[in-house]
């Protein structure tokens, strides 16, 4: 090994979901939404103004964030902004987890959260979820340096009720409680009303999922202004200029599009609700879910078969090696189209004879 090699911070990185370029394919493998955002984001991009581009940005992002401030009801200095929610956790993990004391999440969560904590050597415990994959509170009243929870949880896709998450929360003030809500537009309940009450408590959301804005990168956080403080403070000493010009200004206009976003919002519901019926018809056993995809196993073939003979068809879902997860399969809600065409090829690779007419 040679000597500046001893210097270089080693970890072994988050891997994530295949992002295939070809044509062609049916792409269920990453919880994106399959439906274009809202035609008031499309305008805005058109209208921004490229020769402003020669510029840098608002560091402060002020358009966007006040247009959260207003959306959600919450006071100036109540929202911070970041590239993705992938940004604005890992800023909160390196603001608020600076303890000796390890800190908590469940053992099958968002393999993000092990990544971050490896990186920059916070220690960790990871309490099993029990055998239906639910947070045994109990496993969050001791010593601890932190908490992050998703909830609905991934890749599960089961959530808890508001009321167990403020159970955490109540019994942890000494800490900083991080909840990612990733997903729960889609059906969770929030603890956003708890900020209020809890100083302690930060909760995190992300435009990439219910937004049908991934490309974009836009993340955010809400919680009482010492911590939003603190998040800053650490993101000013990183990078002034996260966010871009386009994506402050497209994602203040996805929150000036209300309908547009409850009518997306059910399509995927509706998809999901219909979809499980029809995996629990062809022998699936299907986790019940609050969010964007499915979280499902079947008896008679493996999770890495299934993978790999979707894949082959050109079907990508996602195949999660964990010991015990490995028999599952995560797939997220398509158009119904792509829903279709996904029953009909498990239909051929389960050989089975299920009528295949599907009830929309
Ligand atoms: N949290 C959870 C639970 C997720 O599944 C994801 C998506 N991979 C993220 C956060 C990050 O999403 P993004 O960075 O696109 O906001």
């Amino acid at each position: 090994m040679k000597e500046w090699e001893k210097n270089v911070r080693r970890v072994n990185p988050y891997i994530a979901g295949e992002q295939p370029q070809e044509d062609n394919i049916i792409k269920l493998n990453t919880n994106e939404n399959p439906y274009p955002p809202s035609p008031k984001v499309k305008k805005a991009y058109e209208t921004t103004q490229v020769d402003k581009f020669a510029l840098y940005p608002d560091p402060m992002s002020s358009e966007l964030v006040q247009a959260l401030e207003s959306y959600y009801d919450l006071k100036r200095g109540q929202v911070f902004v970041g590239v993705g929610s992938d940004d604005v956790l890992s800023l909160s993990f390196l603001t608020f987890f600076n303890s000796d004391v390890p800190i908590l999440f469940p053992d099958i969560t968002y393999s993000f959260y092990p990544v971050w904590a490896d990186v920059y050597r916070i220690p960790f415990e990871c309490p099993p979820l029990d055998d239906n994959f639910c947070i045994r509170i109990e496993d969050y009243k001791k010593k601890n340096g932190g908490i992050v929870i998703a909830n609905p949880n991934a890749p599960t896709s089961i959530g808890m009720k508001a009321s167990q998450i403020e159970e955490i929360v109540r019994a942890n003030r000494d800490v900083v409680v991080i909840v990612d809500e990733a997903y729960v537009d889609f059906g969770g309940e929030t603890v956003l009303p708890l900020i209020e009450r809890y100083d302690n408590l930060l909760v995190v959301r992300t435009y990439s999922k219910s937004r049908s804005m991934a490309g974009m990168r836009i993340g955010f956080a809400m919680g009482n202004e010492a911590l939003i403080r603190a998040l800053t403070d650490v993101k000013e000493s990183i990078n002034s200029y996260t966010m871009t010009m386009a994506s402050i200004r497209v994602g203040a206009a996805s929150l000036a599009d209300e309908q547009y976003f409850q009518e997306n919002l059910a399509k995927v519901v509706t998809t999901r609700e219909w979809c499980e019926k029809e995996l629990e018809r062809r022998g699936f056993f299907v986790l019940p879910s609050q969010t964007n995809f499915l979280f499902v196993r079947h008896e008679q073939i493996s999770g890495q078969e299934l993978f790999e003979k979707l894949r082959e068809q050109k079907i990508f879902v996602r195949h999660f090696s964990g010991a015990r997860i490995k028999e599952y399969l995560r797939i997220t809600m398509g158009t119904d189209e792509q829903m279709k065409a996904f029953l009909l090829q498990l239909d051929k690779i389960l050989e089975k004879n299920i009528d295949n007419k599907v009830h929309l």
